[in-house]
């Protein structure tokens, strides 16, 4: 039987919440509409995302160097990048309930009323759901909503300290292009890359942990020669195919797009789309930015942040290929991935060994016999010195099986009567569920190798 896509979504929010993955924001006080708090599981397979793209895109590279800015920059920075004049969503406004949509989502339908007007959605809606009254709100003409979201700085909420939360890291990399350059001395090719929350005001959050109004992002701005960009565009493509496999997203639901409608500075711009369970969506972008960003700071700023490597070379602003990626959609699609109850007796999250919250479990064989817990307590803290590993005694072997499988862990380490004598435990693996003896002693290095 064909799986139910919307099902899928539903049982993936439900197994976030159950086993502390993700959980609604601020839920006892009736939450907050599309805000989302990542449990202990979710914050250690969050990290281990992270750190794995940090290990991929900087450590084991020597052409990238990282960045960690502030969230709140000066909102020149928002001037220059263009996100104050352009970052805006075409929204139509009801005349009763004044709700907002994007145009883009209405236009889309045939006009409500012979006159090209369209009616309030929740006029629908409210009549289904509440049996309320129903409202005959129209929508007015499309407005332009700005998605930056704005705070004020110091005591007096005046228009003089109006400030943004970013909505994306990028901007950081640029304003400090010319600290990192002095400081790093790196030469032509060489990236700057950030993890960090940004902030976007969007009308339309939605789908989970997809689209919400915080969120955490994973760039890099590559800065190159210009005649270089499409060998080092073909390079960071084939970067992001080589992450999206490591990290466990099924490739065969990837697809790569050329983006046809491209911003004035961009030559060239590849989306990432993943087929998510409620369609497909963009999960990742690289796109070829030209000088535009840099030329731009460099005009609102006065400062020269002009690049020479030769004595008798001409100073110039280098181009910049960006790879974009985020950090809850990737979350989100390696959950997709691996998520699997299709031989029906149990739910296996077939997680990357690296990317599990747990890398192993151990249990004693029973719990009333302080002999075995005496040593599994042992082999469980020396494992802890070197990896998160869980512990559990409760109920029968079957049940800590079932509910370390549903939260991926990949090892299940069985401390029983023979381990008393032969120093030895049953490890048995999540996918395949075999069972082997090993030593001890030998437990560590297994894990490891599990790991690389
Ligand atoms: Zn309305």
């Amino acid at each position: 039987m064909k799986e139910n896509k919307n099902d899928l979504m539903e049982k993936i929010i439900s197994l976030c919440k159950r086993r502390g993955f993700v959980f609604p924001g601020s839920e006892i006080y009736g939450g907050m509409a599309n805000s989302w708090d990542y449990g202990p599981l979710g914050v250690e397979l969050k990290n281990n995302i992270k750190n794995l793209w940090w290990k991929k895109f900087v450590s084991e590279r020597d052409d990238m160097v990282g960045l960690d800015a502030a969230l709140i920059m000066n909102p020149k920075v928002w001037e220059a990048s263009g996100h104050l004049a352009n970052f805006t969503d075409p929204l139509v406004e009801c005349s009763i309930c004044k709700d907002r949509f994007r145009f883009d989502v209405i236009q889309a339908q045939e006009p409500s009323n012979s006159d090209g007007t369209y009616n309030c959605p929740n006029s629908k809606a409210s009549n289904i759901k509440l049996g309320e009254s129903k409202h005959h709100g129209i929508l007015s003409k499309p407005r332009q909503f700005n998605l930056m979201l704005k705070t004020f700085i110091g005591p007096a909420e005046e228009s003089a300290n109006v400030a943004y939360f970013r909505p994306e890291t990028a901007q950081a990399i640029f304003t400090n292009f010319k600290n990192v350059l002095q400081t790093s001395r790196k030469t032509l090719p060489f990236g700057i890359a950030q993890v960090g929350k940004a902030f976007r005001n969007e009308i339309t959050p939605g789908n989970f942990i997809f689209r919400t109004r915080e969120f955490e992002q994973m760039e890099i701005e590559y800065f190159i020669r210009e005649s270089d960009w499409k060998k080092y565009f073909e390079m960071l493509v084939g970067l992001m195919r080589e992450w999206i496999s490591e990290v466990g997203i099924n490739s065969k639901d990837v697809e790569e797009i050329e983006v046809k409608d491209l911003a004035h500075y961009s030559k060239r711009t590849v989306d990432f789309e993943y087929k998510f369970p409620f369609g497909q969506k963009e999960l990742y972008g690289l796109a070829y930015r030209g000088d535009f960003d840099l030329s731009n700071h460099q005009k609102f700023s006065g400062e020269n942040l002009e690049y020479k490597e030769e004595e008798t070379e001409k100073p110039f602003i280098p181009h910049v290929i960006e790879p974009s990626l985020g950090v809850d959609r990737t979350l989100l699609a390696v959950l997709c991935s691996a998520y699997d109850d299709s031989d029906g007796e149990r739910l296996v999250l077939k997680l990357k060994p690296k990317l599990a919250p747990f890398k192993a479990a151990v249990f004693p064989l029973l719990r009333n016999k302080p002999e075995l817990v005496e040593l599994a307590r042992k082999v469980y803290l020396d494992l802890k010195k070197k990896f998160n590993v869980a512990w559990d005694d409760r109920g029968n072997i079957g049940k800590r099986y079932y509910s370390q499988d549903e939260i991926g862990t990949p090892y299940c380490i069985t401390v029983d009567f023979d381990s008393l004598t032969d120093t030895s435990v049953t490890v048995r693996e999540r996918d395949s569920a075999k069972q082997e003896r090993i030593k001890i002693g030998e437990l560590e290095s297994f894990i490891s190798k599990s790991l690389e």
